[in-house]
C-alpha cells in the first residue's frame, strides 16, 4: 500500500534530480538525475525498487524535454505511484528580496520568481520550467507545489557580511548585496552534522563546503549561517565547473573597451567558459581534471587554482568560529567523490590542526558520511547531499502533511 508521496524536482544549472518521497516511511521511492542536459551525452540514471536503470538520452536534449521524459515515461507509466503523489516540492536558487521562506506555489508567486530571475540567470528560469511542467502534468496538485528557496538559509547572514562596499543606496533602492545560495544543503548538512557529532543543532559550528558543478562554501556558527561565498548571484566565489567565482571586476571593463567584447559575450565567458573548464580548456568535469592531474598541465591547473581558492575561504571562515570549529564538510559531486580535491585543500591548511588520513579519504562508497582525518586534526567529514529530503521536509511541513523523519 502506498502512502502519501511527495515529488522532489531539482533542477540544477547541469543536472536535472528527482525524487519520490514515502512521507510516511520516509523511502525513497523513486530517484534519478539526468546528467549534462544541452550536450551531446546526456543520459538518465533512475532506481525503482533497488534497480538501477539507464537511459541514453537524445543529443542535447532540453531541461523541458528532459522533465517531459521523467514524467510521462517513468512517473506515468506506474499508474498507481502516479496517483499516490499528493504534494510536489521544487527546488528554487534564488528568493531575491521577496521570497524569504519556503511558500505554496500561485501565480503571484511564480511572478515573483520569474523577478528574482535577474539574481540566478542560469537557475531560476530552468527552476521555473520544473514548476510549470509539474502543474500541467499534475493539473488536480496546483496548490500543492511548493518552492524551497537555496537563498532562505542565509537570511541570517550579519550585515557587515552581505553588503558590498558600493554605495549604499544600491542596496536600499535595489537589493544589492550578498544573498549566497546553495543554502538548502547548507541547511541539511548542518542538521546531519549536529546528529553524526552527537551536539544540538543550536551549538553546532561548521564548515560547509558545497562542491559541485556549482560550488560554495558556508559559515556556520550556533546552527545558523554567518557567511557564505556566493553573492549577488551565484557567481561569487569559490572556482566552479565553468563559473570564475572571484574575479577583480576591473576584468570585465578590460574585456569590454580594450578586448572590445561584448557585455554578453563577457556574461557568457564568466558563467559558462570559466572555471575547471576555463583553466583546463578541456571540460568543466572533475572527473576529467581528477584523471588527468599528473599528465595534464591544464588539468592540474585548474585542480590547483580550485583547491587554493577553496582553502583560502576555510581558513578565513574558521577565524569566524572563535576557535570552537566542530568541523569541516564536504559534500556535493565533487565534495563527495574527489578525493584529490579532499586531500590537496586540506594538506594547505595543517597550520590550522587539520589534517587528512589518506585512506579513509580514498573510500568514496560510504554510505551517508565518512570521517577523512588523521588522529592529531580537527574532524573533517564527507557527508552526501541530500537536498530532495530538506525539500520534501519543507513541502510537508508547510502543507501540513506528516512529518519526514532521517
Ligand atoms: P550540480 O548539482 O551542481 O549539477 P553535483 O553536485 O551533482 O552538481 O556535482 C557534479 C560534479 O561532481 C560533476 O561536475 C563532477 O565534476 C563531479 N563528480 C561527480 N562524480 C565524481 C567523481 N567520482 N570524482 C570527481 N568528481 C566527480
Amino acid at each position: 500500500m502506498l502512502n502519501r508521496l511527495v515529488l522532489v524536482l531539482n533542477c540544477g544549472s547541469s543536472s536535472l534530480k528527482f525524487s519520490i518521497i514515502d512521507v510516511k516511511n520516509n523511502k525513497k521511492i523513486i530517484f534519478g538525475r539526468v546528467e549534462s542536459i544541452l550536450s551531446s551525452k546526456s543520459y538518465i540514471i533512475w532506481s525503482a525498487n533497488n534497480i538501477e536503470y539507464k537511459n541514453i538520452l537524445k543529443k542535447n536534449i532540453t531541461y523541458s524535454s528532459a522533465l517531459n521524459f521523467i514524467l510521462n515515461n517513468i512517473l506515468k507509466k506506474d499508474i498507481k505511484l502516479f496517483s499516490n503523489i499528493t504534494a510536489i516540492g521544487h527546488r528554487v536558487v534564488h528568493g531575491g528580496s521577496k521570497l524569504i521562506n519556503s511558500v505554496i506555489v500561485n501565480d503571484k508567486i511564480i511572478e515573483d520568481i520569474t523577478d528574482a530571475s535577474c539574481f540566478a540567470p542560469l537557475h531560476n528560469p530552468i527552476n521555473l520550467l520544473g514548476i510549470q511542467c509539474a502543474l500541467n502534468v499534475f493539473p488536480h496538485l496546483s496548490n500543492k507545489n511548493v518552492a524551497v528557496f537555496d537563498t532562505s538559509f542565509h537570511t541570517t547572514i550579519p550585515e557587515h557580511a552581505y553588503l558590498y562596499a558600493i554605495p549604499y543606496h544600491f542596496y536600499i533602492n535595489n537589493g544589492v548585496r550578498r544573498y549566497g545560495a546553495h543554502g538548502i544543503n547548507h541547511q541539511y548538512i548542518s542538521i546531519q552534522s549536529a546528529k553524526i557529532l552527537n551536539k544540538s543543532l543550536k551549538k553546532i559550528n561548521i564548515i560547509s563546503c558545497h562542491l559541485g558543478n556549482g560550488a560554495s562554501i558556508s559559515a556556520i556558527r550556533k546552527g545558523i549561517c554567518i557567511d557564505t561565498s556566493m553573492g549577488f548571484t551565484p557567481l561569487e566565489g569559490l572556482v566552479m565547473g565553468t563559473r570564475s567565482g572571484d574575479i577583480d571586476p576591473e576584468i570585465i571593463f578590460f574585456m569590454y573597451k580594450k578586448l572590445g567584447i561584448s557585455l554578453n559575450e563577457i556574461h557568457t565567458i564568466l558563467t559558462k567558459e570559466s572555471g575547471l573548464l576555463g583553466l583546463n580548456g578541456v571540460s568543466s568535469d572533475c572527473r576529467y581534471a581528477e584523471k588527468n592531474y599528473y599528465t595534464d598541465v591544464g588539468a592540474k591547473r585548474s585542480i590547483d587554482v580550485f583547491c587554493y581558492r577553496l582553502s583560502k575561504y576555510i581558513a578565513a571562515y574558521n577565524m569566524l568560529m572563535k576557535g570552537k570549529l566542530d568541523a569541516i564538510v564536504f559534500t556535493g559531486g565533487i565534495g563527495e567523490n574527489s578525493s584529490l580535491i579532499r586531500d590537496i585543500t586540506i594538506s594547505q591548511l595543517s597550520v590550522l590542526n587539520f589534517n587528512i588520513d589518506k585512506e579513509c579519504n580514498m573510500c568514496n562508497t560510504f554510505d551517508k558520511y565518512i570521517y577523512i582525518h588523521s588522529k592529531d586534526s580537527l574532524p573533517i567529514l564527507v557527508i552526501r547531499s541530500n537536498e530532495e529530503w530538506m525539500i520534501a521536509k519543507e513541502t510537508i511541513s508547510l502543507l501540513n502533511l506528516k512529518h519526514v523523519h532521517e
